[in-house]
């Protein structure tokens, strides 16, 4: 096993997450900020996992070394799990946080507080040298609120309730926050796998 790990993200908050993990597990972390060219990558799988394997894949096969892509989104029972991989986008192609947000409040207009339920979910996927590619999802179990609430986070925070703390994701301060996520858990989950999977 290589002693790098390519996260494939130009997302300061994320890398560093994403860095803090595999400094523990003895590894040095490069990005896409590290690139000295910009590779984008279409995100047009069916599912968070297909985006994420789909990243890590092209960007690792043009790099040669051990990357970790995410895709990551909110899925909302009563609207049949949307907005789900088009989250960045459900308001439209600029992707406006506020006007995603206002979409999803007109969407469950009238639904009962018991029927607002919603997860946030992280897919990631880490593409081996050797052309495995091996997944986890993690996810982060919530309600969708009436109003908005908070002012830290990003996204969809403002209106994501966590019924056991009694607060909006965005009402938590960032390193409570990164405790509790949807990316936190499939972190753990990676964890759970990381021996088994660089020793093979
Ligand atoms: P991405 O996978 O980071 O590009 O996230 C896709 C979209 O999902 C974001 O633009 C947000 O709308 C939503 N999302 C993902 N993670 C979070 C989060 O931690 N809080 C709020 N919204 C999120």
């Amino acid at each position: 096993m290589e002693k790098e790990i390519f996260i494939a993200s130009k997302n300061k908050g994320k890398i560093s997450e994403f860095e803090s993990f595999f400094k523990s597990k003895g590894l040095s972390v490069k990005s896409l900020l590290d690139l000295p060219e910009e590779v984008d990558v279409l995100e047009d799988g069916n599912t968070f996992e297909e985006n994420a394997i789909k990243k890590a894949e092209t960007i690792g096969k043009k790099i040669g070394k051990p990357v970790l892509a995410d895709d990551s989104g909110l899925e909302v029972d009563a609207l049949n799990g949307e907005p789900g991989i088009f989250s960045a986008r459900y308001a439209g192609i600029e992707k406006s946080d506020d006007a995603n947000n206002e979409k999803l409040l007109n969407e469950l207009t009238g639904i009962e507080r018991e029927r607002r339920t919603a997860r946030f979910v992280c897919s990631l996927a880490i593409y081996f040298p050797t052309g495995e590619v091996k997944t986890v999802r993690g996810t982060c179990e919530g309600m969708i609120a009436e109003t908005l609430q908070g002012e830290h986070g990003f996204g969809y925070d403002p209106l994501f309730y966590l019924p056991d703390v009694g607060m909006s994701m965005a009402q938590l301060e960032q390193e409570e926050k990164n405790r509790r996520s949807h990316r936190a858990n499939a972190l753990m989950k990676l964890a759970e796998h990381w021996q088994e999977w660089t020793t093979e």
